[in-house]
């Protein structure tokens, strides 16, 4: 299997840590760089030392696998106000109790005014169990018009009062708002979608690349997603399909940290390895194969699509729900996020087209997944 140019540097390259900036105002413990089982990178601009593999909790969190991964020596948790309607705070603020200074906690909101934002803030503190979160991002942020100057206000006046030592913006679109974030200035933090299946895309490199350049620390999700989960195929998963996975992500310099959610303590285990073992051309090939046999299921979320549809079917976003049960077996998760959309949207039926008015670059059967994302959420 060829290696092309840029992954090349990346293998030579190794891990470069960027130089250390502002430190934690808050006593999180000093980490060394690495430990028997893993390696620490700096997040950008906050001068945090976290995790290459860190821990998306998701829904509902597993409390032995937050121990555990602890006791790896994983420090990085990421949760979100809005997972499980709080549930996935409240699992992780009991299952940090006693060892809150052992971790880099980050916490998202989806509150769009002052008000729902400090709101929400206050919620997240009572259900984790704490007086301060490490990082606290404006949640799902994929255009400019979406980081607005009250919610930059909100993050800032949360950081002055201590609730937050670090503020950052989640995104699925780091192209549509790498700019804004840069302009604005504020933001430590840029946590973003990033995975060999979707990280090749030219404008997504280009972005995280101009933020790392400007010190934002970054952090990739949905790493995993494409490699771990199923497609309405039969096809045979390869068991280290994850930690390739997770290797390949963490050949970029540019990304700190990563937060794969796993189900259980055999796949934390196995995820770790990520740090310490070297990405191998049998891990190329498996993804390589991979990433071939869901091309027509799997929206590379490249957004070349945007604005495309004739009936305003946000296209990215229907098949990202779609993928959080078709690759994640989150129906759940799924379903409650296709309620998110408009009435008139979660009307639009592409059965009623003949053709689609897409042709995705990617390969991706758009209108038939659209079929079932729209048959299987609704
Ligand atoms: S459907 Fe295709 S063009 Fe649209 S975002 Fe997904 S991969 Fe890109
Ligand atoms: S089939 Fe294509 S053009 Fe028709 S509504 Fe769906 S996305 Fe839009």
């Amino acid at each position: 299997m060829k290696l092309d140019s840029s992954r090349r540097k990346f293998l030579k390259a190794g891990v470069v840590l960027p130089i250390a900036g502002l430190v934690s105002t808050h006593s999180v413990k000093a980490f060394s760089d690495t430990t028997d089982n893993t390696t620490y990178r700096v997040l950008g601009k906050t001068g945090l030392k976290v995790s290459g593999v860190g821990s998306g909790v998701g829904i509902e969190p597993d409390p032995k696998v937050i121990a555990r991964a602890i006791e790896l020596g994983v420090n990085y948790f990421d949760t979100a106000r809005g997972y499980g309607n709080g549930k996935s705070e409240q699992i992780t603020g009991d299952a940090l109790k006693g060892k809150r200074n052992k971790v880099i906690l980050a916490t998202k909101t989806d509150g769009k005014t002052k008000a729902d934002i400090f709101k929400d803030m206050d919620e997240s503190l009572k259900a984790l169990k704490t007086d301060y979160v490490d990082i606290y991002h404006l949640h799902s942020r994929d255009t400019p018009d979406a980081i607005t100057d009250e919610s930059v206000e909100a993050c800032e006046i949360l950081k002055k009062q201590g609730k937050t030592c670090f503020i950052g913006v989640s995104t699925h679109d780091v192209h549509a708002v790498a700019d804004t974030i840069i302009e604005i200035g504020k933001f430590d933090v840029v946590q973003t979608t990033y995975s060999y299946a979707i990280g090749g895309a030219p404008l997504r490199q280009k972005a995280i690349a101009k933020l790392y350049a400007a010190d934002v620390g970054i952090v990739a999700m949905k790493v995993i997603i494409a490699v771990a989960g199923f497609v309405p195929r039969d096809i045979n998963l390869p068991e280290e399909g994850p930690l390739a996975a997770i290797k390949w992500v963490l050949l970029n310099p540019a990304i700190s940290t990563t937060v794969p959610y796993v189900k259980n303590i055999k796949e934390l285990e196995m995820n770790v390895r990520a740090m310490k073992e070297a990405y191998t051309p049998q891990d190329e090939k498996m993804l390589y194969i991979r990433n071939e046999e869901i091309r027509p299921d799997y929206c590379r979320m490249c957004y070349e699509c945007k604005g495309k549809c004739p009936n305003s079917v946000p296209v990215t976003d229907e098949l990202r729900f779609l993928a959080y049960y078709d690759f994640g077996g989150n129906l759940k998760q799924a379903k409650e996020n296709f309620r998110s959309l408009s009435e008139q949207i979660k009307g639009v039926r592409c059965s009623d087209c003949s053709s689609c008015a897409i042709e995705c670059p990617n390969g991706v059967d758009v209108r038939n997944r659209l079929i079932r994302a729209q048959t299987l959420l609704t």
